[in-house]
């Protein structure tokens, strides 16, 4: 096998560009070309993981089949590619200064002054270095988190610059995104912007190969010119990203601006036939085209930030035109959610889906939503904190426990019903010790879950502390809320329902991370077509 090549995608002008999106659709036209390709990224933060981070700050959490907590970039690598990631898929400034400083302390430097030049940016390389050698991947793109010319982002640009010249320019390439706005008052492109940001990259001796230059309007033939005379690039090399109606454009997009056939050839690739992309297209034209439409609510804590729930989102596109159905995904804020309001807050959805969390804050909201999808017959899907708030309010409303809680918000309750899981109980670190990544269930017959699958074992992705506590389940079966699911070692119970009832699933894992838009996930599939049989509003 060829070396493998190396793609690097680094973004100019302004944050929130698309560098995820980019680099994703580039890597679904070479993957469609029969390469093997795989996407990192690097984050400029000391956080040595996102998970510490609340989803305010950047947004969800996206998590791994292998446990990592990493940056909901990934979650678009996979969705696109439909390929799963790694822990070595996202790196942080925080991890690397993590295992240099335990390298210094180990005394592997001893007798060394340890510095960002040469130690910081050779752990930065070893890193980007290792998915090529480690899984065999003919090309990787690594994107860059942040923006030339941030103060943080320098070790990884100085990185880029010596990788560059040590591979050589037929083993890599660099990617620079910017943007060109509109000025509307005059009715011109910029193109200044991209100068200076190009300036600044050179300033680091990095000349990016390829731009990638994101529009509102469409570029002239002059304006690429100009560009690509001030830049450095050859003609071809600046690329037209212009807004498209949604993210899975894009790669149609970048295939009509030929990135992929001047990423191969710049990489000295055999180019071969054009990928038809005919299960994307489909997807697409689905997408495009629905036939029936409904409206679901998601109840969960973090509706300000759209990213904060970006996996939830997506799966609904993808289970959406599975059914060719339009899903308007409406967030409530569980905190607006009481005894006065929950009707009028819940009445005009098809379906009600509780959002994963963490803590006390807008519990009870959560708790009376699920009450009303199981007294309503309202198709419901809980999600990790979904599941639980489920399980506490048929504690509390059917079997007639009161104060029936989950011990991560009540340690006085009198029936935990949701309990720390014994391998949670000594633990005291916050970072990277919940249960995570991908762990087996098994799925009783003649159930929702069952019938979504259609098979009896499957592998789901964890990130929780708290578990259904088994003590209760005889009293949960016996008056009408069954385990459909359980992992086969522990006998945890994975997921509930409510047979009685038209859809009620909650799951303690994640369906969410596993959807992508060639295999929507069979959950989000199932519950919108349990929303679709419920009569329209
Ligand atoms: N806070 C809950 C737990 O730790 C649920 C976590 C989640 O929703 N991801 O178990």
């Amino acid at each position: 096998m060829n070396a493998t090549k190396y793609i690097f995608v680094t973004g100019g002008v302004t944050s929130s560009l698309g560098k995820g999106i980019i680099s994703a659709s580039l890597a679904k036209l070479l993957q469609s070309r029969g390469y093997t390709v795989t996407i990192q990224k690097l984050d400029p933060y000391i956080n040595v993981d996102p998970g510490t981070l609340n989803p305010y700050e950047h947004g969800e959490c996206y998590v791994t089949v292998d446990g990592a907590e990493t940056d909901l970039d990934l979650g678009h690598y996979e969705r696109f590619l439909g390929v799963h990631t790694t822990q070595a898929n996202n790196v942080t400034t925080g991890r690397i200064y993590q295992s240099v400083i335990n390298k210094e302390r180990r005394g592997d430097y001893l007798g060394k002054t340890v510095q960002v030049i040469p130690h910081i940016t050779d752990e930065i390389k070893r890193r980007i270095k290792l998915l090529g050698t480690a899984h065999k991947f003919d090309v990787v793109i690594t994107e860059i988190g942040g923006t030339v010319g941030d103060i943080e982002s320098l070790p990884y640009v100085e990185a880029v610059r010596q990788l560059r010249w040590e591979l050589g320019p037929a083993n890599s390439l660099v990617i620079h995104l910017t943007l060109v706005p509109y000025l509307a008052a005059s009715g011109e492109l910029k193109t200044k912007p991209t100068q200076h940001s190009v300036k600044a990259l050179l300033e680091n001796g990095v000349q990016p190969d390829i731009l990638v230059l994101r529009t509102e309007k469409t570029l002239t033939e002059d304006l690429r010119k100009k560009v690509a005379l001030f830049c450095n690039v050859d003609n071809h090399s600046v690329i037209e990203s212009i807004d498209v109606p949604t993210i899975y454009e894009v790669p149609l997009s970048m295939q009509r601006e030929k990135l992929d056939v001047t990423v191969l050839r710049k990489l000295q690739l055999e180019i071969g036939e054009a990928p038809k992309l005919n299960e994307w297209k489909e997807f697409l034209k689905k997408l495009h085209n629905p036939k029936h439409e409904v409206k679901i609510a998601l109840v969960g804590k973090y509706v300000e930030l759209p990213d904060a729930y970006k996996s939830i989102v997506e799966s609904f596109v993808h289970a959406g035109a599975k059914n060719e159905c339009k899903v308007y995904l409406d967030t409530i804020h569980s905190e607006t959610i009481n005894e006065q309001t929950v009707a009028e807050k819940l009445k005009d959805y098809q379906g009600i889906l509780v959002a994963p969390g963490f803590g006390e804050r807008g519990i009870e909201g959560k708790i009376l939503a699920a009450r009303y999808a199981r007294e309503n017959k309202i198709p419901y899907l809980g999600i990790c904190l979904g599941m639980q708030v489920a399980v506490i309010e048929f504690a509390r409303n059917v079997l007639g426990f009161t104060n029936a809680h989950s011990t991560e918000m009540s340690h006085a309750s009198p029936y935990p019903v949701i309990d720390l899981m014994e391998q949670q109980k000594g633990v005291t670190e916050k970072g990277g010790t919940m249960r995570l990544g991908a762990y087996p269930c098994a799925l009783k017959e003649k159930t929702n879950a069952f019938a979504a699958y259609g098979k009896p074992n499957i592998s789901e992705r964890h990130r929780h502390r708290y578990e259904f506590n088994n003590d209760y389940l005889c009293d949960f079966e016996k008056a009408g809320m069954i385990a459909a699911g359980t992992n086969p070692e522990t006998s945890l119970v994975e997921i509930v329902e409510i047979p009685s009832h038209p859809w009620f699933v909650g799951v303690q894992f994640h369906p969410e991370y596993s959807s992508t838009v060639i295999n929507p996930h069979p959950l989000f599939v199932a519950f919108v077509k349990a929303a679709m049989k419920q009569k329209p509003v």
